[in-house]
C-alpha cells in the first residue's frame, strides 16, 4: 500500500492515497488540537474517511511526541555525563519543576542557598536515575518485540512448553500406575528406611504451589503516552482495528483491544456459563484459589466440598501471560483475533490485553470501559496525561444515562425477597449479629420497593396486578420517603451486599439476590433507577 507523505503544515501525515483537502484538514487540526492539549469536537459527513483520518492524525502526532520525548531525554542525559546545567527553561521533562522558579518546591526565603541547590541538584539526579531506568526498560521491551516479529516466540515457547507439561503429566500417569498396580511394599528396616527417596517437589512447582512464580508485578510496566479510541460497539472498533491495520501504521503501532471476559475468555467451562455475571465471578474465584489467599479464620476452619473443587484456571499462567502480553503488542489484532491467539498460546487474552496496556500506543476499547470509574480501575487504565478519542460522540450521553441505570421488575424484586427469606430462615442462627441485621434491612427494602410499585411480597408476583399502572417520574428524596426508607444508610447497605464471602457469614447473601436476567411471564411493575451523582 502506498504511503503518500502529506505535509499539511509542515507536518509529516502518512496517508495509504492521496488524501482529500478534507481528510488533510482533519489531520492538520487533530494534531494541533493534540499538540495544544486542548478539546476538540470533529464533526464530518459520512463517507469522508474520518478514521483513516483520525488514525494517520493522532499517530502521527504521537509518533512527533514521542521523538521529541526521545531527544529532550537525549540532551538531559548528555547535560548530565558532561556536568552542564539540566534545565534551560524550555525542556517539556523539567518544565512543571523549571515553572516553580527552580526545580523543585517554592523556595523558602529563610532557606540558605546551599540547602537549595543541594535539594536542586537531587532532584536533578533523580529524574536523571528515572530516564535511565525509562530507557534500559524500552530498549528491552523493543527487543522483545522486535524478537517476536521475526522469530514467532510465542508459537514456538507455548507449543514446548505445552509438550513439556504433557510428557511430564504422562510420565506421572505411568508411576502412578505401576504403584497402583504393585503389592503392598515390604517392611524396611530403620537404616534401610532412610534411604528411600521422600516426596519430591521441584522448585519451579513450589514456586507454583506457593504462587511466587506469578508475582503480577512482572506482568506490569511503566504507562506510556498513549491515545485510547473508544467506540459504542465492537463491530465499529473491530473496523477501526482493520483500518490501523492497512493504515501505514498497522505494522509499527502497539495496539491492545481491549473486551469483557465474556468476549475474551478462552476457558470453555467458563464461556459455556454464559451470562457475563457468572463468568466474571467464576474467574476471579478461580484467581482467589489460584492465590490461595485465606484469612486465618478460613485456614483454620475444615474446608468444605466447594472450596476443594475450586481449581486455578489453565490459562493463567504467568510465562505463557508474558509471552502473549507481547505478542499483543506485535501488529494490531481485534478481539477475535486475541482470541485465537490465546487458544493458540494457551494463555488467558483476557487478562493478556490488560498486561499488555502500560506499553501499547493505542488502546481500543468501548465506551464503558472509559466512561466508568470502577471499570477503569480494575483494567488498569490511567487517563491522567493521555489522550482519549471518542468516535461516534452522539451515542455517549445514551451510554452514560445506560450505564448509570438500572431496571428492576417487581417479580425480581419479590423473587430476590423470596429467597433472601429463604436464605435467613435456612442460616440465620449460624450467622453475626450485624449480618443479620443487614440482611432484616435489605428485606425490609425489597418489601418496601414491592409496596410502593402497588404489589405485595407475600403474594405470587405472577399472579398479582398493578392497581394502577403508567409512568412516574420522583426525585430521590420523593421516593426515600414515600416508600418509607429514608431511616436507612443505602451506601452502607450497598457496601454488605458487594463484599465478597466471609467467616462469620456461610453463604453470600449476594448470590441470593442475583436477580434473574430471564424475564417472568408477568411482572408487577418496573422500578427504573438513574443515578445522578455519576456514581
Ligand atoms: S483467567 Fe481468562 S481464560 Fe481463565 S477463566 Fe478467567 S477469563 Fe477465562
Amino acid at each position: 500500500m502506498a504511503d503518500k507523505t502529506q505535509e499539511p503544515g509542515g507536518i509529516h501525515f502518512p496517508f495509504p492515497f492521496t488524501p482529500y483537502p478534507i481528510q488533510k484538514d482533519f489531520m492538520a487540526a487533530l494534531y494541533q488540537v493534540l499538540e495544544a492539549g486542548k478539546i476538540g469536537i470533529f464533526e464530518s459527513p459520512t463517507g469522508t474517511g474520518k478514521s483513516l483520518s483520525l488514525i494517520c492524525g493522532a499517530l502521527s502526532w504521537l509518533r512527533d511526541f514521542e521523538q521529541k520525548k526521545r531527544q529532550e531525554e537525549a540532551r538531559l542525559l548528555e547535560a548530565e555525563a558532561t556536568a552542564a546545567p539540566l534545565s534551560n527553561g524550555k525542556d517539556p521533562l523539567l518544565l512543571p519543576l523549571a515553572s516553580q522558579g527552580t526545580l523543585g518546591p517554592p523556595k523558602d526565603p529563610a532557606e540558605p542557598d546551599w540547602v537549595t541547590q543541594f535539594v536542586q541538584k537531587k532532584e536533578e539526579r533523580d529524574l536523571v536515575d528515572r530516564l535511565k531506568e525509562e530507557q534500559v526498560r524500552r530498549r528491552k521491551r523493543e527487543e522483545r518485540l522486535q524478537q517476536i516479529r521475526h522469530n514467532a516466540q510465542l508459537k514456538y515457547a507455548a507449543k514446548r512448553m505445552r509438550q513439556e507439561d504433557e510428557e511430564t503429566e504422562r510420565l506421572l500417569d505411568l508411576s502412578r500406575e505401576m504403584l497402583a498396580a504393585g503389592s503392598e511394599p515390604e517392611q524396611l528396616a530403620s537404616e534401610e528406611e532412610e534411604l528411600v527417596l521422600a516426596e519430591y517437589e521441584s522448585d519451579e512447582e513450589k514456586r507454583k504451589a506457593s504462587g511466587a512464580d506469578e508475582d503480577e508485578d512482572d506482568l506490569e510496566e511503566e504507562h506510556v503516552t498513549k491515545i485510547y479510541y473508544c467506540s459504542r460497539t465492537h463491530s465499529q472498533l473491530a473496523q477501526f482495528v482493520h483500518e490501523v491495520q492497512r493504515s501505514p501504521f498497522g505494522k509499527d503501532t502497539r495496539l491492545v483491544s481491549l473486551g469483557s471476559r465474556q468476549n475474551l475468555c478462552v476457558n470453555d467451562d467458563v464461556r459455556k456459563l454464559g451470562s457475563v455475571q457468572l463468568i466474571n465471578d467464576r474467574c476471579v474465584d478461580m484467581q482467589r484459589s489460584r492465590r490461595g489467599k485465606k484469612s486465618i479464620a478460613e485456614e483454620a476452619k475444615p474446608r468444605r466440598r466447594k472450596q476443594e473443587q475450586r481449581t486455578a484456571c489453565p490459562f493463567y499462567s504467568h510465562e505463557r501471560l508474558q509471552l502473549l502480553r507481547d505478542e499483543v503488542l506485535v501488529g494490531a489484532k481485534d478481539i477475535e483475533q486475541l482470541v485465537a491467539l490465546g487458544k493458540e498460546a494457551r494463555a488467558c487474552p483476557y487478562y493478556g490485553s490488560r498486561f499488555a496496556i502500560p506499553a501499547a500506543q493505542l488502546v481500543v476499547l468501548p465506551y464503558q470501559m472509559v466512561l466508568h470509574a470502577a471499570t477503569r480501575q480494575a483494567a488498569g487504565i490511567r487517563l491522567q496525561g493521555q489522550v482519549v478519542l471518542v468516535d461516534e460522540a452522539h451515542n455517549l450521553m445514551d451510554t452514560i444515562t445506560g450505564m448509570h441505570s438500572v431496571e428492576v421488575s417487581g417479580s425480581q424484586l419479590c423473587q430476590a425477597h423470596s429467597q433472601l427469606l429463604q436464605y435467613m430462615e435456612r442460616y440465620g442462627k449460624r450467622l453475626k449479629a450485624k449480618n443479620l441485621m443487614y440482611i432484616k434491612q435489605i428485606l425490609y427494602l425489597l418489601e418496601k420497593f414491592v409496596a410502593v410499585l402497588g404489589g405485595n411480597v407475600k403474594q405470587n408476583p405472577n399472579t398479582q396486578s398493578l392497581s394502577q399502572a403508567g409512568t412516574e417520574l420522583k426525585t430521590i428524596n420523593d421516593f426515600l420517603f414515600q416508600s418509607q426508607i429514608d431511616n436507612i444508610n443505602l451506601f452502607k447497605v450497598e457496601v454488605f451486599i458487594r463484599l465478597p464471602a466471609r467467616p462469620g457469614c456461610p453463604q453470600v447473601p449476594s448470590a441470593f439476590l442475583r436477580l434473574s436476567s430471564a424475564q417472568s411471564p408477568r411482572d408487577t411493575g418496573l422500578l427504573t433507577v438513574k443515578s445522578n451523582d455519576g456514581g
